[in-house]
Parts: structure tokens; sequence; C-alpha cells
């Protein structure tokens, strides 16, 4: 049987979290529209978690994900991780993240990622919040200890959690760590041969394989800059350009591994409620 990717793009343009970011050339519609031209190629559809302030400066981007047949979802208005907001801040920033992809076109939005895996057990109060707002998944879990984020007790699978589905990252050892390994830097910066096997481990043990990645994962041309939300490590930056050039190459891999790319959506409607 054919394994499942979730593969999905997490739509930001790191350019707005930074201070002077307005500098910099535009690249996300660019690095975008090479995901959309590879998914097309492919018939394939994924998920793009997009960022309210994206959704306003590229609406013609946002109808064109649309158009080709993909899901779109929210990954909050600003990219300020839950940790930072109350929940009445977050509620409103989430409606106003809706409210801009709906500018863009889109109608149905039921799924939600948090910025950089923030959702955790001190900001699981999102889960209400989201169901509120008529979410129906969430895919915002790091089931890892993590320089950052990372919620290590969550398990490996999907959760039911206040009426929302969490979907956690898929994730895997590697040496001393717990990695996720289709995740962006990860999945650029790891071996090539340990992405394809924890992969091909998740497609044997019949589970789906979550990934992710940015527009600027595959950015090769991009200008040197200080990524935000790195906390200035000159070794993280690094991570951030290494191997961009790989991507393309290795998404082709893990497919050959016998996995097919679906949207979040289409697998959270075979998922079963369970009874209370
Ligand atoms: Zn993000």
């Amino acid at each position: 049987m054919e394994g499942i990717y979730l593969f999905s793009i997490d739509l930001e343009d790191v350019r707005f979290q930074m201070a002077d970011g307005r500098r910099y050339p535009e690249r996300v519609p660019v690095n975008a529209r090479r995901y959309l031209a590879w998914l097309k190629a492919r018939d394939f559809r994924c998920t793009f978690f997009a960022a309210g302030d994206v959704a306003e400066a590229y609406p013609d981007l946002i109808r064109e994900i649309l158009g080709e047949g993909h899901e779109v979802g929210c990954h909050t208005s600003r990219h300020v991780p839950l940790d930072r907001r109350t929940p009445g801040e977050f509620r409103d920033d989430l409606a106003a993240n809706m409210d801009a992809l709906r500018r863009a076109g889109a109608k149905e939005i039921r799924g939600f990622r948090a910025p950089i895996f923030s959702l955790t057990a001190a900001t699981a109060w999102a889960y209400p919040v989201l169901r509120e707002l008529g979410f129906s998944y969430s895919s915002s879990v790091l089931p890892a200890k993590n320089p950052f984020y990372g919620w290590p007790g969550f398990g490996p699978g999907p959760k039911y959690m206040e009426g929302i589905w969490e979907l956690p990252m898929s994730v895997a050892r590697f040496g001393p760590y717990v990695v996720p390994p289709a995740g962006g830097v990860y999945f650029r910066v790891l071996p090539r041969p340990f992405v394809l096997r924890a992969a091909a481990k998740r497609r044997g043990e019949g589970r789906p394989l979550l990934g992710y990645c940015h527009p600027y994962d595959i950015d090769t041309e991009q200008e040197r800059f200080m990524h935000p939300d790195i906390d200035d490590s000159r070794f993280y930056n690094f991570l951030m350009y290494y191997n961009r050039g790989a991507v393309f190459s290795r998404l082709e891999a893990v497919l050959k591994k016998g996995f097919r790319i679906v949207t979040y959506a289409e697998y959270v409607a075979t998922l079963t409620i369970p009874s209370a």
C-alpha cells in the first residue's frame, strides 16, 4: 500500500519578521511557484499554512494556490509564537489571519500550524480557541525536545484535543536527538540515507509521514542575512542556508519510497473521532 506523505508548505516571508527585512528582495512568490510547479507535474495537492501578512502582500499567490486545488490553512497573522500571546490576543490574531485568507479567496479554512511549533503543554489553551473559530485540526506539535519548542510526551500519532485533531510532526531518533526528518532545515541538513530510512520506517508502520518546507528552503539565490527566531546564532543561520539545492531531489527520493502527497484535510477526513 502507498504511504501517505503529509507534505506541507509553511508560507511565510521571513523579511516580514525582521525590523529591516523589506530592504531585501522579494523571494516568496517565485519560490512558492516552484513548489506549485513541482506538485502540478506530479498531480499532487498539499496544504499551505499561510501567514496573514503573506496573504495581504501576495493575494494573487494565494488565489493561484487555491486555483490549483491545494488546501490553505492558517499560520497566524504575524508569525508570533503562541507563548508570546494571551489566549485573547491569539484569538484576534487568528481571526485576522482567516479574514486575510478569505479576502484572497479561501472558502473553507480547517487547519492551523503554530509558528515554530510553539504549541506545547504550556500553550495548549490554543485548542479551545481553535475550536471556537471553527478549525478541525492543528499540526503544531513537535513531539520531542528541541532548542526552541517541543512537547516531548505528546506521542507519535494524531490525538483528538478538546475537539481539534492534533497531527504532530513525524520524528525519528538520530543519535542522542529526536528530530523531524521531513521538516525544513532537518530535511536538508540530516544525512539523506537517514531521512529516507526514517520515511520508509513510517510507511512500514502504516503511519503518515508529516513534513514541512518553507519558500526559503529551496532558495539558493537568497541574499545572506541573519534569519529571525534563531537567537542570532551564526551556526543556526549557517544551517538555514545549507543544502537548499538538495530539497527537490530529496522530495523525489521520498516519493520513490512509495508515498503519495495528500492534503491534511483529506487525511483528517479519514480519522475517527474517539467516543467520549
Ligand atoms: Zn513558520
